[in-house]
């Protein structure tokens, strides 16, 4: 489950749809029908065909009428908002695949922890289920939000991107020390952790970078590997289709023989790692 709302900004991010944590309106040119129905429709004026993305953002209400009535789908709107009560009415009707599976939950984002009250009712109503809690983070957020949500965590899947500072500061524009010392609280904690690092060319697939964070992971106590998962430009529609700039459009994704050479380096470091999480 993808919750809205991120405090970073990773200019790789696959999900630009949940950085934000108010819903939007997202435009697929791929299945506009050039109809002009939402031009017509729309009591704002905001609607702009010679826009990429669509939608003049700051005169849009988001009062839904152009996405009601595109029939074609092209207009849709990423986020919707509910009760605990209604999402755990949803997940229940998986319950059946979570038992055969040996499976559960997981909370990703944006930040799963961005909405942390919410969370943590949300993985309550889980473990009263009896179903396994699984939360995606980045673990930019106080200590004492990450204490609420430990006791109703099985594992914590957490995002380490960089070691160095200054280039954390520089590329993802925040400090990673709490990032850092949140990871050390959870690793000790009675959840499982294993961290994830995506490998995003120029900035941490080179050896010093990749060996920094082998070596930190390393010392957390209780961490059960490290997935490194290949930087990819999925998302680059989607931010074209929020009306947003792709910072990352001449970066190609890391090839395999690279992919593989960080694992050994890693695995030489004496923790195991994975590439994509399964092997
Ligand atoms: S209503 Fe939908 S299909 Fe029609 S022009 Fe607008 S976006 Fe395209
Ligand atoms: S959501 Fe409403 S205000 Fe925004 S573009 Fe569509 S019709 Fe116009």
């Amino acid at each position: 489950m993808f919750l809205k709302g991120c405090p970073l900004d990773c200019p790789w991010c696959s999900n630009p749809e949940s950085k934000d944590k108010d819903p939007q309106i997202m435009f697929n040119p791929n299945l506009c029908i050039d109809c002009k129905k939402c031009i017509e429709i729309c009591p704002n004026n905001a609607v702009d065909f010679n826009l990429r993305g669509r939608i003049v953002r700051d005169k849009c209400n988001l009062c839904m009428e152009c996405v009601d009535h595109c029939y074609s789908k092209a207009l849709s709107i990423e986020g919707i908002e509910g009760s605990v009560e209604e999402l755990l009415f949803e997940l229940n009707k998986d319950r059946i695949h979570y038992r055969r599976s040996n499976g559960g939950i997981t909370f990703s984002g944006g930040e799963a922890l961005y909405q942390s009250d919410f969370l943590l009712e949300l993985l309550k109503g889980c473990k009263a289920n009896g179903w396994h809690t699984t939360i995606e983070t980045a673990g930019y957020y106080p200590k004492e939000t990450l204490e609420k949500i430990i006791p109703w965590t099985d594992l914590f899947l957490y995002d380490i991107k960089m070691i160095d500072d200054g280039k954390h500061k520089k590329v993802i524009g925040v400090s990673n020390k709490r990032i850092l010392a949140n990871a050390k609280f959870a690793a000790a904690s009675s959840a499982d952790l294993v961290v994830r690092t995506p490998i995003i060319p120029g900035f941490n697939d080179d050896k010093e970078s990749v060996s920094e964070i082998a070596e930190f992971a390393l010392d957390l106590k209780g961490v059960k590997r490290i997935d490194i998962l290949p930087y990819h430009r999925l998302g680059e529609d989607k931010y074209y289709g929020l009306g947003q700039k792709y910072q990352m459009k001449d970066i190609e994704s890391p090839s395999n023989e690279k992919m593989e050479q960080i694992k050994e380096l890693i695995i030489k470091k004496g923790i195991d790692c994975t590439i994509g999480g399964v092997e």
